[in-house]
């Protein structure tokens, strides 16, 4: 799970990692006013979404004013905001953070990441942090410092040195980067987060460093641990039918194809995508219904891939084993009733009680595309999106 960058600060505030400061402003709330509370002359107006390179983008502007602060306020709330992060339909950009702006002086790249070769987290920095780190990371390895941490005694002071002195962080700045590496580590740890990442993580005046940027993810399997952090999630920024589809118990990724997938397991809904695409056609989402399924939750299903207006055909692929071939069956039959329907319908049931499946099927009366196998369903789904557009 993401969270926006004035969230992880407010959290970085809490591990006394300096930050600048600064405060989040909603549609509704005056950024003047804000600015005005904060001393100083310039102001950052940065947009909150869920995606970096805002800056290419044109996500982070500088006042000098702060009629000029409400200006570039208004001008960011409300707006599709692309950046090369975002895909070309953007993302509705609802709050900007108001931040005192600061002079720098130098960027660096300061981050954490769980590394699954070596399994560890691991401590990535560079002396060329700032909007370019990706296109640096590319052309020039070498110029990124990386330090695995041992779990069982933790982040150690030796390595933020040899890692700050690497990256040019000397001096007067060592300190303060070693205390900052230090505190990020125990805030990743604290809260299960994934990745931690501040970039830039800037010299700015009287040669202090700050977190400029900052960015946090965490592992959704940890978040029932942490009230906190679940309280920070922002369902705007998650695809909708993801959010409903995971109310439902299902598993559900939307992709761009036409070909609507209702399948039980992941590696069955992989193979089917697989199979899907292997005859020609493209895969409208990954849907895994799990195990168990009730009548219910086929119907919810349904609805759900329904909803992307590309499905053109639904392909249904049920290996019961803990399912029930029946009330999947049962549940089919209600989608198909109650949902007014009007795409073709592919049904490939085996498995437990696959004799009262079909059996249910069969004495509904309703219209659908019988399948034996796999390859079978996916060639008559193919076809029938033929024959729709034909
Ligand atoms: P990102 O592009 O989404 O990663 O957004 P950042 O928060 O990193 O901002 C982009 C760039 O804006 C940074 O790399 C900085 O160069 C610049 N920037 C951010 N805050 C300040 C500030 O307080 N003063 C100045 N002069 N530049 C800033
Ligand atoms: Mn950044």
């Amino acid at each position: 799970m993401n969270i926006h960058e004035y969230q992880t600060k407010e959290l970085f505030r809490h591990y006394d990692i300096p930050v600048p400061e600064g405060r989040v402003v909603h549609a509704d709330a005056a950024a003047a006013a804000v600015a005005e509370e904060m001393n100083g002359e310039r102001w950052v107006i940065k947009a909150q979404i869920h995606a970096g390179g805002r800056g290419k983008g044109g996500g982070v502007k500088i006042a000098e004013s702060v009629e000029q602060a409400q200006e570039l306020a208004d001008e960011l709330i409300g707006m599709r905001l692309v950046t090369p992060q975002t895909g070309p339909e953007g993302r509705l950009v609802q709050r900007v953070l108001v931040e005192q702006a600061q002079e720098i002086r130098q960027e660096y790249y300061l981050g954490l990441v769980i590394d699954r070769n070596s399994q560890r987290i691991t401590l990535i920095a560079s002396a060329s942090g700032g909007m370019e780190i990706e296109e640096v990371a590319r052309r020039d390895p070498n110029a990124v410092v990386r330090e695995a941490v041992d779990p069982a005694v933790g982040l150690l002071d030796f390595q933020c040195r040899k890692v700050a002195s690497r990256i040019g962080l000397t001096g007067k700045l060592m300190p303060q980067a070693v205390k900052i590496m230090k505190r990020l580590y125990r805030c990743f740890r604290d809260k299960d987060a994934l990745l931690a990442e501040v970039n830039p993580l800037a010299v700015v005046a009287d040669d202090r460093l700050m977190a400029l940027d900052a960015k946090m993810s965490f592992d959704s399997n940890a978040l029932f641990r942490h009230p906190d952090i679940t309280d920070l999630r922002d369902f705007d920024e998650e695809d909708a039918k993801e959010v409903e589809a995971s109310g439902h118990g299902l598993n559900y990724i939307a992709l761009d194809g036409d070909v609507g997938c209702i399948v039980n397991g992941a590696g069955l809904a992989m193979a089917t995508m697989d199979v899907i695409t292997l005859c020609g056609g493209r895969p409208a989402n990954f849907l895994d219904v799990g195990g168990g399924a009730s009548p219910e939750k086929i119907a919810n299903a349904f609805r759900i891939v329904l909803e992307d207006p590309n499905v053109k055909v639904i392909l249904l692929n049920i290996f019961a084993g803990i399912n029930r071939c029946d009330w999947v069956a049962e549940g089919i039959v209600q989608a198909i009733r109650d949902q007014h329907i009007e795409v073709p319908v592919v049904v490939r049931l085996a498995g437990t009680n696959v004799e009262e499946g079909r059996r249910i099927l069969e004495g509904s009366g309703l219209d659908y595309i019988k399948a034996e196998r796999l390859d079978d369903a996916a060639q008559k789904a193919v076809a029938a999106i033929g024959e729709v557009s034909a």
